[in-house]
């Protein structure tokens, strides 16, 4: 068949409804024009979330430690163990009032995420996630990552499944898809060699899914990876979730990606260095073709950090149907050099206009998706909130001033 027909043929089954296989993704990746590929992603998004919504969530991002031994090579965040200048550990005090900055924009959830620390012990994440639970129980803890939940189970010998049991019962709400990256261990042993592997990934997620955490799945593109690096990637999220939902009913409700920044890293400074990223048509191409071959998770957001508000907007016509989350502070991608570096946030009222200008109707979600509410007035406008100040990091805490409750 000549690859016209072809593409034709297998556009014409996205718009009925049915999967796409591997082969025809990689075809669409490499010969689809890529107008024609974001209006199929739109046919899919409106087969799966139907409507003319926006959503986003107003939230906060919290990095609870950014020291870690985990040395990734794209990583301009984290300090090692030792370094008392730029290493840092957040006090109780400390958390509390980002919590409570976050209350009052109105945030729902925190996401918190940290280095790989070598010394926290089991019990510094437990109770860090009781006490937060239980001064703030308003606000919905999203908490660690794959990663983290790895490190965390090879600190203290207790199974992935104990330690997310013990954390769930200490609060926590959702685990958030970080340290994906590529998931094809080709690319992770060059760019991350210490860093989690594919099935140790994955498998943490089935844990979190069997648990009824909440989940997202998340990518970073521009390692000089090539298509097939990327669809593994989708394949491997794809049968993931096939097999959750199929076993445990609960799966990944997100799916967003990224690209990679490499400001002030070590691929910044490789021979390389002009390979690495993505331009914005890449970023949208993989989006829709993302949108296209995820036909079993049902959102996907755009990414604003790294591509800008304008890719984002862009990006809500290529099968996003979320414009992510407020953020207010990000320490992990704007480090390495994101366009937004100087403010990682978004106000809701901007939130409101880009989804507004992009033709579609803005409404405010919590972190399962469900709408809490829908802005149909075309003339309403949110209180204008100033965001608070970015403030620097405190220095490192001694461990035996990072309080834990023993026992
Ligand atoms: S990306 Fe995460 S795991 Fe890797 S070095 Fe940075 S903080 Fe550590």
């Amino acid at each position: 068949m000549n690859p016209l027909s072809e593409l034709t043929r297998i556009f014409d089954k996205v718009y009925a409804g049915e999967r796409i296989s591997y082969e025809e993704a990689h075809l669409l990746y490499a010969e689809a024009d890529l107008i024609e590929l974001g209006m199929a992603a739109n046919a899919r998004r409106q087969q799966l979330v139907p409507g003319n919504l926006v959503t986003y969530l107003i939230d906060r991002n919290i990095n609870y430690t950014n020291i870690c031994i985990t040395d990734c090579q794209f990583c301009n965040f984290y300090a090692l163990p030792g370094d008392t200048e730029k290493g840092y550990v957040l006090s109780k005090e400390e958390l509390g009032r980002k919590i409570e900055e976050a209350l009052a924009l109105g945030a729902t959830r925190i996401l918190m995420q940290g280095g790989h620390h070598p010394d926290l012990p089991f019990e510094y994440y437990v109770d860090l996630v009781r006490w937060i639970h239980e001064t703030y129980p308003q606000i919905e803890i999203n908490a660690f990552s794959p990663s983290e939940i790895e490190h965390i189970s090879n600190i203290s010998g207790k199974s992935w499944e104990e330690v997310l049991s013990a954390l769930k019962e200490a609060g926590l709400r959702g685990l958030p898809g970080g340290g994906g990256e590529i998931l094809d261990d080709e690319i992770r042993k060059r760019v991350s060699p210490k860093k989690i592997r594919t099935d140790n990934w994955l498998g943490i997620m089935k844990v979190a899914h069997k648990l009824g955490l909440t989940t997202t799945a998340t990518m970073v593109i521009g390692f000089r990876e090539q298509i097939r690096h990327r669809l593994n990637h989708l394949q491997r999220l794809r049968d993931t979730q096939d097999e959750s939902l199929e076993k445990y009913g609960n799966g990944f409700n997100a799916f967003i990606a990224w690209t990679v920044q490499i400001e002030n890293t070590p691929l910044g400074r490789s021979r390389f260095r002009d390979e690495y990223g993505a331009t914005a048509a890449e970023y949208l191409r993989h989006t829709a073709i993302s949108r296209i071959f995820l036909d079993n998770i049902p959102h996907i957001s755009a990414s604003w950090p790294t591509q800008g508000i304008k890719v984002a907007q862009t990006a809500l016509h290529f099968g996003c149907d979320d414009f992510g989350s407020t953020m207010i502070e990000e320490n992990v991608v704007s480090s390495a050099g994101a366009p937004t570096a100087v403010k990682c946030a978004i106000s809701v009222e901007e939130i409101h206009r880009q989804i507004r200008a992009a033709g579609y109707i803005p409404a405010q979600r919590d972190t399962s998706y469900t709408i809490l509410r829908v802005f149909d007035d075309p003339n309403y406008v949110p209180p204008q909130v100033e965001l608070p100040p970015v403030q620097p990091q405190p220095a490192v805490l001694p461990l035996s001033e990072v309080r834990v409750r023993r026992g």
